[in-house]
């Protein structure tokens, strides 16, 4: 016999939250929500992929998560144009191989055509005019070639490169994080018109290809939230930190530890990774391959290292704390003072660099216990240039973002789990007469906002009563021929078997005030 689990699984990195672990995540974004919108945050929701420039240009080119970790799906290119490019190739392979140039020039032919139609239908060629340069050049080369055959091949390979980048500003990419996806919408619906802060937060699957582990997936979700607006005060940083505090809290999160630190602002920051490059240089013989690489592309992100034998090095390094501009200094001066003011514990820790591009000023990362090496929950900072960098008006920012299947993971591992209610009743109906009473009651208790299994198919007592057992019920509301005679019902509490007869008021005052009493 075939084993139907074996024919298709969920793509690697990717996984499935099923009952009873799903209410656990409910509860958790929930509890978000309710504390996030007392801080008076409002939900965001935008679209799961974007334009990969978006994040090429917010997130930096040469980070970890847009060089190698994002999914980008093709192009938006239509289905035409994107079969004529791949049929450009196939024939090129094709003539290499019979020595036979034809086939390759109809392909061409046939993907001018397809383009002719996606600038009529402005596919393509509306952003700059990239696409018509290229689509003329290819005729060019085209027409050229024909009375030209000695120069074909070279030809050809031009042709097929020009005819890649036909169409590429539709490249689009998964969102490996949202905050760039907040920021394009803040700017493209004109929220900087909008009174005060924008106080504006997101839940959501994001996607990053990275080698799945423990705590790491390729589909993971983030639980964030972004201040937006004129002002870069301290105290807006201390609230956002003293909101993310309350929330592991809440959520029986007890053991984390926040990590602060002030990564500069683009004057000093350029200044300060100037002397951290040259230090490097001097050391670069004793240390990997990454950090090497990173000396040139991304200094900072040495400091990121976890690397044992690079950790001595690392911590001779300059210091960021000892290169800050006296702004960003009595910037972070004052975060500490308001977060001393507020109770907040936090460690100062100066390589905390993060690897975002767009961070300016205060960054702040959250560990949790039981996690291994995968132990950072939460990250977020400042980053006051992104607004702008992305083509919108000088604005402020600061956001974090919560990783909810790492923090769901802690809590599952030594947090406090909450109690979730689950079945309360099973409505164990004997014998048709008592059908209709069963369903009258079920829609009564479920108004009064009960979870209640009612059986579709009649069953016997003892069967009936299992079930309710093996599915967690609390109750059993017995409706048999007797109990229809008499306008009564008998409920049994499970766990001790403890029967009462009462009417159906009776039923519905004991049953709400036990869910009461649950909370
Ligand atoms: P890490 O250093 O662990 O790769 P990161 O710096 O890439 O984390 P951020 O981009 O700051 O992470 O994202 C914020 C949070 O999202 C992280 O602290 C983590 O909890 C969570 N997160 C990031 N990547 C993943 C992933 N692949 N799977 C699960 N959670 C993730
Ligand atoms: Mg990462």
């Amino acid at each position: 016999m075939a084993d139907h689990r074996r024919q298709f699984r969920a793509i690697k990195g990717t996984r499935d939250i099923l009952p009873p672990d799903s209410a656990l995540w409910n509860w958790f974004e929930q509890t978000a929500r309710d504390l996030f919108e007392s801080y008076n945050f409002r939900d965001i929701r935008t679209p799961a992929f974007e334009d990969t420039n978006l994040f090429a240009r917010s997130v930096g080119e040469e980070t970890d998560i847009v060089h190698k970790e994002m999914y980008s799906i093709g192009d938006s290119l239509s289905s035409n144009l994107s079969f004529a490019r791949w049929m450009l190739s196939k024939s090129h392979e094709t003539s290499v191989r019979t020595h036979d140039i034809q086939p390759f020039w109809k392909s061409v032919d046939s993907f001018l055509r397809a383009c002719d139609e996606a600038f009529a239908s402005e596919e393509i060629g509306r952003k700059g005019d990239d696409d018509v340069q290229c689509f003329e050049k290819i005729k060019a080369i085209r027409s050229e070639a024909g009375n030209d055959p000695e120069n074909t091949e070279d030809a050809a390979r031009e042709i097929l490169s020009l005819a890649n980048t036909i169409g590429l500003h539709g490249l689009m990419s998964l969102r490996p994080e949202a905050t760039a996806s907040v920021a394009r919408a803040y700017i493209e619906n004109g929220m900087q018109t909008l009174p005060g802060n924008v106080k504006l937060y997101y839940i959501g699957p994001m996607f990053r290809r990275e080698r799945p582990q423990k705590g790491r997936y390729r589909q993971f979700y983030q639980i964030g939230a972004e201040v937006l607006g004129q002002s870069d005060a301290p105290a807006i940083d201390a609230e956002v930190l003293e909101m993310l505090v309350v929330f592991f809290k809440r959520v029986g999160l007890t053991r984390t530890t926040l990590y602060v630190n002030s990564i500069g602002c683009k004057e000093c920051r350029p200044k300060y990774v100037e002397v951290l490059r040259e230090k490097l240089r001097e050391v670069k013989d004793q240390l990997g391959p990454d950090s090497q690489r990173r000396i040139d592309t991304n200094p900072l992100r040495v400091l990121d290292s976890k690397l044992p034998e690079e950790q001595a090095i690392i911590a001779k390094l300059p210091r960021i704390s000892d290169h800050l501009c006296a702004e960003c200094r009595e910037h972070f001066a004052k975060l500490k003072e308001e977060l001393n003011m507020r109770g907040i514990a936090y460690e100062e820790n100066w390589r905390l660099v993060r690897g975002l591009d767009y961070y300016t000023r205060t960054t702040f990362e959250v560990t949790a216990e039981g996690l291994g090496s995968q132990n950072a929950v939460c990250g977020g900072g400042r980053y006051d240039g992104l607004v702008e960098l992305l083509g919108g008006p000088p604005t402020k920012g600061i956001g974090f973002a919560i990783g909810s299947d790492r923090a769901i993971l802690s809590i599952q591992e030594g947090g406090t789990l909450p109690h979730l209610s689950g079945l309360a009743v099973f409505v164990a109906w004997m014998g048709q007469a008592a059908y209709p009473t069963a369903v009258h009651i079920t829609r009564k208790l479920r108004e009064a906002g009960l979870a209640v299994e009612l059986p579709a198919e009649e069953m016997k007592f003892k069967k009936s009563l299992g079930l309710a057992d093996k599915l967690g019920a609390r109750y059993a509301l017995i409706i048999g021929e007797d109990e229809v005679a008499a306008g009564t019902f008998t409920l049994k509490r499970l766990a001790d078997s403890e029967q009462k007869k009462l009417s159906e008021y009776e039923l519905l005052e004991y049953l709400e005030s036990e869910r009461r009493g649950r909370g």
